[in-house]
C-alpha cells in the first residue's frame, strides 16, 4: 500500500443564479431553488444527484456555498439547502459573488442594462470592501448554524491578492480562488495551475489547470471540470498528478453540470446523463484505485496543507487524442437536448 497517495478535492460551487435580472429587472427575478436542484423527472438531478452518488460511494466533496445571495432572498433559500448538504455529511466552505450584495439597496435598477462583470469581481476591490464581503458571508454561514469556513472561493475564480491578505486578516487560512483555464489573474504570481502556494498568509489551492500544447497563449489553459472534460482526459490528469506527485488535486463542479437547461430561465431541465455518468464512472475510479487516490475534503485536508511544506504545480497536458474524444463527447452533448 502506499502510504503517500494523491488526494482528490471534488469542489461543488452551490449558488444561485441572477438569471437576467440585472439585465431586465422588470422582467426577471434571480433563481434559486431551480439552480441548485434542478428537478426532472420528479428527481433532483442537481444537488439531489451528488449527495445520492458521494454517499454511496462514500466520498468526501467540498461545496462552496454562495452565501452574499442572501442580500436578495435572506437566509431560507440557501438555508434549505446547506440542510440537506449537512444532513448527508459533506463539507461546506465559503464562496462569494459580489454582485449580489447590489440588492442591498434599489440602484441596482439602474444598472447599465447589462450584466457588468466588474459589478462581481472580487479582484480590485478595496481592503474595507472585502472585509466586508468576509463578514457578510461569515455572519450567514453562523445564521445557518455552520461552523466557521477554512477556506473561501471567489465567484468565477476571480481574484488579487489583496482577497489573499483579507482572508488572513479573517483568519480564513485557504483560499481556493485560482483556476487559470477559467480566469486569467492579472498579477503574474497568481498564473499557478495547481499546487499549493503561500499568498498573503493564505494558502492557495488553484482548481487544477492542464495545457492543450498544440494550443498557443492563454487559450491552452483548461480547468478540471466535470462538465469540461471527457473522462479518459480527467483520468489522465489524475494519473500525471500522481506521477508528478502533485496534491491535492482540485476538481471543479456545479449541480446545475447534471443536468441540460433550455434556457438562462430554467424554463425546461433534463437529466444530463453524459456528465452524471462521467461523475459516477469518476467516483467509481477514485474506489478503484485507493491505493493511489483518497478523496478529501477542504475540512478533512487543511490542517496537514497548512503544515506542510509548499507544493509547485508541474505542467499537466493533454493529448490530440483525448482533446478529440472530448470535443465529440462533449460537442453532441451540448447540441442534442435528449442525449
Ligand atoms: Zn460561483
Amino acid at each position: 500500500l502506499n502510504r503517500n497517495r494523491t488526494e482528490v478535492c471534488l469542489t461543488v460551487d452551490t449558488e444561485f443564479s441572477i438569471a437576467g435580472a440585472f439585465a431586465n429587472p422588470d422582467l426577471y427575478q434571480p433563481l434559486a431553488d431551480p439552480v441548485v436542484d434542478c428537478p426532472a423527472d420528479g428527481k433532483s438531478q442537481g444537488l439531489g444527484f451528488l449527495l445520492e452518488n458521494l454517499a454511496a460511494s462514500k466520498t468526501p466533496a467540498t461545496f462552496f456555498i454562495e452565501a452574499l445571495q442572501t442580500a436578495h432572498f435572506g437566509d431560507a433559500p440557501m438555508g434549505r439547502v446547506v440542510s440537506r448538504i449537512a444532513a448527508a455529511g459533506q463539507d461546506m466552505q465559503l464562496h462569494l459573488h459580489p454582485c449580489w450584495l447590489r440588492f442591498e439597496s434599489s440602484e441596482w435598477r439602474q444598472g447599465n442594462g447589462a450584466d457588468d462583470v466588474d459589478y462581481d469581481s472580487c479582484a480590485g476591490r478595496g481592503d474595507s470592501e472585502l472585509d466586508r464581503f468576509l463578514a457578510v458571508g461569515m455572519q450567514a454561514f453562523s445564521r445557518w448554524g455552520l461552523p466557521r469556513p477554512i477556506a473561501m472561493r471567489t465567484g468565477g475564480l476571480v481574484v488579487d491578492t489583496a482577497v489573499h491578505r483579507a482572508l488572513a486578516r479573517a483568519r480564513v487560512p485557504v483560499s481556493s480562488s485560482i483556476g487559470l483555464g477559467v480566469h486569467r489573474p492579472a498579477e503574474s504570481a497568481l498564473a499557478l495551475a495547481g499546487g499549493r502556494h503561500w499568498i498573503g498568509g493564505t494558502l492557495e489551492l488553484p482548481v487544477l489547470s492542464y495545457k492543450q500544447p498544440w494550443r498557443g497563449g492563454h487559450g491552452a489553459w483548461r480547468a478540471l471540470t466535470i462538465t469540461g472534460c471527457s473522462f479518459a482526459e480527467i483520468t489522465s490528469i489524475l494519473w500525471q498528478c500522481r506521477r508528478a506527485g502533485t496534491s491535492p488535486v482540485v476538481i471543479l463542479t456545479h449541480p446545475f453540470e447534471f443536468a441540460k437547461v433550455s434556457d438562462f430561465r430554467f424554463s425546461r431541465i433534463r437529466r444530463n446523463r453524459i456528465n452524471q455518468r462521467r461523475l459516477q464512472k469518476l467516483l467509481w475510479f477514485l474506489r478503484q484505485h485507493e491505493d493511489d487516490f483518497r478523496a478529501v475534503s477542504f475540512a478533512q485536508g487543511h490542517e496537514a496543507w497548512l503544515q506542510a511544506p509548499p507544493a509547485q504545480s508541474p505542467e499537466i497536458t493533454t493529448s490530440v487524442a483525448n482533446n478529440l474524444v472530448r470535443q465529440v463527447e462533449n460537442g453532441l452533448n451540448d447540441r442534442v437536448w435528449s442525449l
